[in-house]
């Protein structure tokens, strides 16, 4: 399959006769969709649009914040639910099926996957990304890029980089130290980058280390070109263009959506008083074309088997869902007798998450229809318990649920996080889920012990119950197929074998990360460090609810046979690891085993494990199979600050098998022989936060964050929001963005999130988005007047 980079010379000779203003033009898009066209030089406008998960298309009206509906797409769980099938090729299953839906609809690249590390469990859009383990990401992320590019339709590897948070998200600077950034949240992108070469790239929102991503020349250039080789194009988030003539020279390519024309002038007034390079302007309009021409190069659009997708969701979200917790065997359930299926969820399924991911399903299987296509409708209690939307307490709907659940000789309990509580805009702020449905669990597991929680949720969250509840399915976002894969599980037509992706704390203070999660407007310093996830947990022996890699079966399967062949040899080691996996229980069922490298002795803080290596194989009852897995140079090494490269520290180290991050099988030593080299190491002593002279011995230049005042192109509107002409210039977003946008209508979640989403807007947002209504004088009228408390201006 071609990529863009062939394009490159054919691009070239077409840019070469273009004039300045037209190479400007075309690295702006036309409206929210497409690329500019320029028939002259045979360029035509090509459609990119969101996912990732399915394809989100708009007709007609748009916006990006999945307010407006968009064409028909199979809605396949998000990226947390296919983590946790830790199957590559099931993601590039997947992937190659979001392609055909692209490739039908005339989309040339759908803009995923998104790689952002789970920092913290509260990050509002946990649910579109994958781990809190950069390899886990990064393995899942090139198979998906795979699947979807095999069909010849190009993806957008998001969001570019440590864009962990959504508080803020347009103006907060991430504060982080070199180790975690090329340790921890850079490396699921450096995976994709250089074994998938996804077409475009596109960088987030937020400030690193001091620079807008979007014109964070180390990031684009020098990490992203020079250090790993990156043939595609950078594209803006939506709205994320700071300062257009000093992003192109950083490494942006593409503006998304279009500034109405007004970046582009700035960047050919910048080329004409030499404060830009021609040929800098030049090379990243080659890549737009390049990116251009590869998109027309499109087979004619296909059709699309949307029964075989809705089948390939289903088996998605069969093998997503994780099983953490079934004492006493009462999964699976009986296909005889009554069941209880309580919970609003049952019948108002929540399957994906809001924002600009959100898919128009195709179909939505509601989970109390299939549990009656399976017992019989006569069979199936059903009571709401909650109200799907906000949840608020309500008792009468616990006392019919208690009733409910009484009379029937086993209970299915559906709860988890209502749309309101997790989104796209917005994060969460502590990990409860909505009172009414704790206070409903521990009602209905006393009314009916044989009580099977099932959890819809995008990221972890707090259990009070846990030790009442005989039995917990996290079914994590579903998808569109969600409640067919549901019921299978139950009945056991198929056995669990997902395993998570993050860690489920017990509480959030047991968190490095949260003393520094969103809590400045401006500024956020990692602190933390490494000590992200389960690298935190089992490096300081904290309990965790339920840990990194965990998931049960209805199985059970033995590690034997470990061998190891292949001594470290540098830069070229190929190590490979071997062991015999065998099914020792009676029914059909898949193991995910798990590989973690743990450098022994170093001076260097290593976390005490890190994962390194897995693999996900399927086995019938008695059945065993060998595993492989290979390490290379880099599963040993660490990013030393003095060298500002990869190294490994010689000495002992040890490869951990084991079914999770907590539960070990096996352990072999092997050792890296002392290279002669006399390197001068940092030595680290461990630690669970930072403080300002570790980070900077680290490699990290603290600096103060932002001023708020006076008031500046990156002010946010909410920093206005009290001042009486803030105030009327968001009652005039607001009103522009239901003209243009969407009216208010629509659901509680999309209205909550579009709020978040226009108050956390820049005023350098809102003028390039007026489509030249703000001029740059009225702008900078309109700032004076905030600066200086003029009451009678009049945008
Ligand atoms: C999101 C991106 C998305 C884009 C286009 C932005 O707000 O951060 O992930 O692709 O909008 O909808």
């Amino acid at each position: 399959m071609k990529h863009p980079a062939d394009f490159e010379a054919e691009a070239r000779a077409k840019v070469r006769q273009m004039s300045v203003t037209e190479k400007a033009a075309l690295m702006s898009g036309s409206g929210f969709w497409h690329l500019q066209p320029l028939p002259q030089y045979g360029l035509a406008k090509v459609m990119v649009a969101d996912g990732p998960h399915g394809l989100r298309k708009q007709g007609g009206d748009v916006d990006n914040m999945g307010l407006q509906t968009s064409v028909p797409a199979t809605c396949f769980p998000p990226a947390v639910t296919l983590a946790s099938t830790w199957n590559r090729a099931l993601l590039a299953e997947v992937g190659a099926a979001i392609g055909r839906e692209c490739q039908k609809e005339n989309v040339s690249v759908v803009l995923g996957p998104g790689v952002n590390i789970k920092r913290s469990p509260l990050c509002g859009r946990n649910f579109e990304y994958y781990s809190e383990d950069p390899y886990l990401a990064g393995e899942l992320a090139t198979q998906f890029i795979n699947g979807v590019q095999g069909t010849g339709i190009g993806t957008s590897l998001k969001h570019f980089a440590a864009n962990n948070q959504e508080a803020q998200r347009m103006v907060v600077d991430t504060l982080v130290d070199r180790r975690a950034l090329f340790e921890i949240y850079l490396p699921a992108f450096e995976t994709a980058v250089t074994r998938a070469q996804p077409w475009t790239l596109m960088c987030a929102y937020n400030r690193l280390n001091g620079s807008y991503c979007s014109e964070h020349e180390e990031l684009l250039s020098d990490i992203l070109r020079d250090r790993w080789g990156f043939k595609g194009l950078v594209m803006t988030d939506w709205g994320a263009v700071n300062d257009r003539p000093r992003g192109i020279a950083a490494g942006l390519e593409l503006e998304m959506p279009s500034s109405g024309g007004m970046n582009d002038a700035l960047a050919v007034a910048a080329v004409n008083a030499g404060r830009l390079s021609m040929a800098v302007l030049e090379r990243a309009a080659c890549r737009v074309a390049a990116l251009n021409l590869a998109a027309q190069k499109l087979a004619a659009p296909v059709e699309v088997d949307f029964d075989a997708h809705h089948a390939l969701a289903r088996r998605a979200a069969g093998e997503g869902a994780v099983l953490l917790k079934n004492e006493g065997d009462i999964l699976p359930l009986q296909k005889t007798g009554t069941l209880a299926v309580i919970g609003a969820f049952a019948a108002t399924p929540r399957f994906q998450g809001a924002g600009s991911s959100q898919v128009n399903a195709t179909q939505t299987d509601k989970p109390l229809d299939a549990f009656r296509a399976v017992l019989g409708a006569e069979n199936v209690f059903y009571a709401a318990g909650f109200e799907a939307e906000h949840a608020k307490r309500d008792i009468a709907l616990i006392d019919e649920a208690v009733a409910t659940a009484s009379k029937a000789d086993q209970a299915v309990l559906m709860v988890g996080l209502p749309p309101l509580f997790e989104a796209e805009g917005f994060d969460r702020t502590h990990l409860h889920m909505p009172e009414q449905l704790d206070a409903l669990v521990k009602a209905v597991l006393a009314a009916n012990p044989k009580t099977v929680i099932v959890l819809s949720n995008g990221a972890p969250i707090a259990m009070p119950w846990v030790d009442a509840a005989a039995a917990i399915l996290e079914l994590y976002l579903a998808g569109q197929a969600g409640a067919g894969a549901l019921v299978d599980l139950l009945f056991g037509e198929i056995a669990p074998s997902g395993k998570l992706a993050e860690t489920f704390p017990l509480v959030l203070a047991d968190m490095p990360v949260q003393e520094n999660f969103a809590n400045h407007k401006r500024q956020i310093i990692y602190r933390e460090g490494l000590n992200v996830g389960y690298r935190y947990f089992v490096s300081h022996d904290k309990p965790v609810l339920f840990s990194f890699g965990h998931g049960l079966s209805y199985t059970q399967f033995s590690y034997s046979d470990v061998s190891v062949a292949g001594d470290f040899a540098g830069r070229d080691t190929h190590i490979e690891v071997r062991l015999t996996v065998q099914n020792t229980g009676r029914r059909a069922g898949a193991e995910i085993v798990q590989l973690y490298v743990r450098d022994v002795e170093s001076t260097a803080y290593r976390p005490d494990r890190e994962l390194k290596g897995f693999e996900k194989v399927h086995l019938q009852s008695g059945e065993s199979q060998q595993v492989s897995m290979v390490l290379d140079w880099r599963a040993f090494a660490y990013f030393d600050v003095t060298l500002d490269d990869w190294d490994v520290e010689p000495g002992e180290f040890e490869i951990l098998l084991g079914a999770s991050s907590t539960d070990i099988r096996e352990t072999i030593r092997i050792a890296v022989p002392d290279d002669g080299r006399n390197q001068t190491r940092l030595h680290e002593t461990p630690y669970v936060v930072m403080g300002d002279a570790q980070l900077t011995a680290l490699g990290l230049r603290l600096s103060a964050p932002e001023a708020i005042k006076p008031y500046h192109a990156n002010t946010t509107l909410a920093d206005i929001r009290h001042k009486w002409l803030g105030r009327r210039l968001i009652a005039l977003v607001f009103k522009m963005a239901r003209a243009t946008l969407s009216p208010t209508t629509g659901s509680p979640v999309q209205r909550k999130m579009r709020e978040e989403m226009l108050l956390s807007m820049r005023l350098s947002t809102v003028r390039n988005m007026s489509q030249g209504a703000l001029t740059p004088k009225r702008f900078d009228l309109l700032l004076h007047a905030l600066n200086h408390q003029w009451i009678g201006f009049i945008v």
